[in-house]
């Protein structure tokens, strides 16, 4: 009989989320459930049943559903699963629903691999600072990560040279017992052996018994242009490596940006104050101002008040997922001059005492504080 497209068995699209698949793999456990399936309708029920979970083990699978997109059936083989050997049984229903209930009960997800229970690895976290210039561009780098190697001393069997380990009595080595959760009987990791199937009576000191190392080794990350403080890449793999034989987890990069001496960033913007000093921002001028590709000058108008800001388009950053660049705010910051010459003073005067000549004019933020402030005596 023609094996039925895996997609098809769970009613998805090609195209379809690990969540989609997940939820439609759920909803015909449920459907084909024993509960539900007695008498004649049982066999169909099994066959529906044992379809979905293969097609289900095998779409769930990052790297074996890639396999299948490519391949088909060939490219997969549900019966290769490391060890055991043998078809599966029908007994699958407890397991399913303690894979795919697991984190509905807060438990770890595990799914029998060669009898015993395997376990993807734990995911890590690192910690990157980088500068807003990085940030913007991009960049490759290179950290240090734990990494798992298999002890030369035990060579990963985790008991001491000379013993072996032993297979655990509570669990006969299946690494699971069973257990009533309501109306299901559920597979839980065994509490002795914690899933291994195996207890070690003679632990091999190097590694305590857990037959592996821990190494540091270099990972190349690429940090894509446009990265913003509090954002995660994800490299696949690169987590805790998995329980008997399970999968390792994942490596998740936090980005933080460091605080940089002219910019601010807010999301794809930037903003900076530049200072202008009095005669200027008075008369009117060029002046300079930086950007993060360089140089650029803005026309300042006579008259410029403190506080004033002027925007430059598309002088910000490129997000990770925009399409344009954002702008730049200058906030312009007017600054009083200082540690003047008895020459300078004079002068101030001199202006000072024509500016008053002008009355309330020249000074616009004056006039009408002035005018607010005598409503308020009154
Ligand atoms: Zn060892
Ligand atoms: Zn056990």
């Amino acid at each position: 009989m023609a094996k039925r497209d895996y997609y098809e068995a769970l009613g998805v699209p090609k195209n379809a989320s690990e969540e989609e698949i997940k939820k439609a793999y759920r909803k015909l456990a449920m459907k084909y459930h024993p509960d539900r399936n007695q008498g004649e309708a049982s066999k169909v029920a099994e066959e529906k049943f044992k379809e979905a979970k293969e097609a289900y083990e095998m779409l769930s699978d990052a790297q074996k559903r890639a396999a299948y997109d490519q391949y088909g059936h060939a490219g997969v083989d549900p019966n290769m699963r490391g060890g055991g050997g043998g078809p599966e049984g029908f007994g699958g229903f407890s397991e399913a629903f303690g894979d795919i209930f697991g984190d509905i009960f807060g438990g770890q997800r595990g799914q029998q691999r060669g009898g015993r229970q395997v376990y993807r690895g734990s995911d890590l976290s690192y910690a990157m600072e980088i500068t807003l210039e990085d940030a913007a561009r991009g960049k490759e780098a290179q950290i240090r990560i734990p990494s798992w190697d298999d002890c030369n001393t035990c060579h990963g069997t985790g008991a001491k040279p000379g013993t072996s380990a032993k297979t655990c009595g509570t669990c006969n080595g299946s690494g699971t017992v069973q257990m009533r959760q309501g109306f299901f009987s559920v597979q839980q990791t065994c509490p002795h052996c914690r899933g291994t199937g195996k207890i070690i009576p003679d632990p091999c000191g190097a590694c305590h018994g857990q037959g592996k190392v821990k190494n540091n080794k270099t990972l190349e990350v690429k940090i894509p242009a446009g990265i913003d403080d509090g954002m995660r890449i994800r490299s696949a793999g690169n987590g805790e490596p998995g329980t008997n034989g399970g999968p390792p987890g994942d490596l998740y990069i936090e980005i933080r940006l460091k605080k940089h001496d002219i910019f601010e960033r807010d999301g794809d913007d930037l903003h900076c104050t530049v200072p202008v000093d009095m005669p200027t921002a008075a008369l009117g001028g060029e002046i300079d101002v930086p950007t993060l590709g360089g140089k650029a000058s803005i026309d300042i108008p006579e008259g410029t008040q403190n506080g004033k800001t002027f925007r430059l388009r598309g002088k910000g950053v490129k997000g990770v997922r925009s399409s344009y660049p954002g702008d730049l705010y200058c906030h312009i910051s007017v600054e009083t001059p200082v540690k003047l010459n008895d020459h300078q003073r004079q002068l101030l005067r001199d202006l000072s005492d024509s500016l008053k000549s002008g009355g309330m004019k020249h000074s616009p933020n004056e006039k009408g504080w002035f005018e607010k402030a005598k409503e308020f005596f009154r």
